[in-house]
C-alpha cells in the first residue's frame, strides 16, 4: 500500500517554501565556468571573523570529542557582562533564525496568529507558517515597518509580534519615538520580538535602545546575532535577551547542545575583541558612502539602509541579477519579497563595491538597450 508522506506531513509544513539564501560563489563557478567572482548576496562581513575568534577556535580543537557545556555558560556570562544584563536573561541559539524558531515554538499552537510586516525578512513568516499559526501582514509605508498598521493587524488570536530592526532586506528603520509609542500599545500579555541581527551597525541617534524597554516591558524579546557584524555567519550563534521569566521558557523550548564547542568558543572571543568590531562598522560606514554616492552618479534610486547592505531600484530586479552573475558579481534579487524592481547588494570592502558600481554601470546600460 503507497502513503502520501505529503499529506502525512504536519499542517503548516508541507505548504513551505523553502527559504532561498544567496547563491554561493562555487555554485555560481560551476555553472557558469568563471572564476573571480564576489558574493554580496548575504550580509557577510568583508573582514571575516575576529583573528581572536579563529585562534581560540584553534586551540580548542582537541576538546570537541567533548559535548558542549549545554547551559553555554561561559558564553552567556560574556554576553550578560557586555551588555549589562543578567546571564539569567540569555537563551542561545544556533544562530538567531534558531532563536526565532524557539520563540514560535515555545509561544505559537495552531490557530494563533503572529503579526509581521510586509516586506520583513521572509525566515520570519516561514517559521509562523510551519508552526500551523496565521501570518498576519502589515502594510509598509516606504518601504518600513509602519507601527500604526502593525498594531491594527492584531486580532483576538495573536500571540507574537515580529519588529525587525532594522529590517532584512529594506534597510529601514523604526526609530526610538515610533518604538516606544508601539511598545506602549501592544497589550502586555502579547510577546513582541525586536530582531536586532544588525545592531552593531548603527549609528543612527534616533535609533531606540532595546535593552532600555526590558525593566518595563516584560513581554520583550530581543534577538541579535553573530552571523553579521561579528563575522561569524558559519558558526551559527545568535542570542535572545529578555525578561528572566520568558528566557527560562525558552531554554526549556532549545534544544540541550543547540550551539557547538567551536560556535560558543568564537563568539565569547568574538565579543572581547570590540576593536575588530570598530574595523567593521568603519569599513561599512566609509563602503555605504562610496556605493550611495556611486548609484546616485548613476541615476540609481536606493532605500536608505542602517545596515550593511543597500537595496537599489533597477527596474527588473530579477533581470539585472542574472547579468551581475555573468560579471561574477552575487547579489540578491527580491521577488521573493513582493520587491521585483529591486536588489539588496552587501557592503563590502571599497575594491569590490567598486567591482559592484562598474558591473552595475555596464548591466544597466544593456538592459535599457534590451526594453
Ligand atoms: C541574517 C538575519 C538573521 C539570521 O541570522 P542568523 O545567521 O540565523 O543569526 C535574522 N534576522 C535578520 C533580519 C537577518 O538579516
Amino acid at each position: 500500500m503507497k502513503h502520501d508522506f505529503r499529506a502525512l506531513a504536519n499542517k503548516g509544513i508541507s505548504g513551505l517554501t523553502p527559504y532561498q539564501p544567496g547563491k554561493p560563489i562555487a555554485e555560481l563557478e560551476r555553472e557558469l565556468g568563471i572564476t573571480s567572482s564576489i558574493k554580496l548576496a548575504s550580509n557577510e562581513n568583508p573582514l571575516g571573523p575576529s583573528p581572536k575568534a579563529m585562534q581560540a577556535m584553534q586551540d580548542i580543537l582537541q576538546q570537541t570529542h567533548i559535548y558542549p557545556d549545554g547551559s553555554c555558560y561561559e558564553l552567556k556570562q560574556t554576553i550578560a557582562k557586555f551588555l549589562s544584563v543578567d546571564s539569567t536573561q540569555i537563551t542561545v541559539g544556533n544562530g538567531s533564525e534558531n532563536i526565532l524558531e524557539i520563540i514560535a515554538k515555545a509561544y505559537l499552537n495552531i490557530g494563533d496568529s503572529a503579526v509581521i510586516s510586509e516586506y520583513a525578512f521572509l525566515t520570519i513568516p516561514l517559521i509562523i507558517q510551519s508552526f500551523g499559526a496565521t501570518i498576519l501582514t502589515a502594510p509598509a509605508v516606504n518601504w518600513g515597518h509602519n507601527i500604526d498598521n502593525m498594531l491594527n493587524a492584531i486580532d483576538d488570536k495573536t500571540r507574537v509580534i515580529f519588529l525587525v530592526n532594522p529590517n532584512n532586506p529594506t534597510g529601514t528603520y523604526t526609530n526610538k519615538q515610533d518604538f516606544t509609542k508601539f511598545m506602549n500599545a501592544v497589550p502586555a500579555h502579547i510577546i513582541v520580538v525586536l530582531d536586532e541581527a544588525y545592531s552593531e551597525y548603527i549609528t543612527a541617534d534616533d535609533y531606540p535602545d532595546a535593552l532600555s524597554f526590558l525593566a518595563h516591558h516584560h513581554n520583550l524579546i530581543i534577538s541579535r546575532t553573530f552571523s553579521k557584524a561579528y563575522g561569524l555567519a558559519g558558526m551559527r550563534v545568535g542570542y535572545a535577551i529578555s525578561s528572566p521569566e520568558i528566557a527560562d521558557i525558552l531554554n526549556r523550548a532549545r534544544l540541550p547542545f543547540n550551539v557547538n564547542v567551536l560556535a560558543a568558543t568564537a563568539a565569547r572571543a568574538a565579543i572581547l575583541d570590540q576593536d575588530h568590531m570598530r574595523k567593521t562598522v568603519a569599513l561599512n560606514e566609509a563602503g555605504k558612502k562610496q556605493v550611495e554616492a556611486g548609484l546616485r552618479k548613476l541615476n540609481l534610486e536606493f532605500i536608505p539602509s542602517l545596515a550593511n547592505f543597500v537595496t537599489i531600484d533597477v527596474q527588473d530586479g530579477q533581470d539585472i541579477y542574472q547579468k551581475l552573475l555573468h560579471e561574477g558579481v552575487i547579489v540578491r534579487p527580491l521577488k521573493a519579497y513582493g520587491m521585483p524592481r529591486h536588489i539588496r547588494v552587501t557592503i563590502d570592502t571599497a575594491e569590490n563595491n567598486q567591482r559592484f558600481l562598474t558591473s552595475i554601470q555596464k548591466v544597466m546600460a544593456i538592459h535599457k538597450e534590451t526594453v
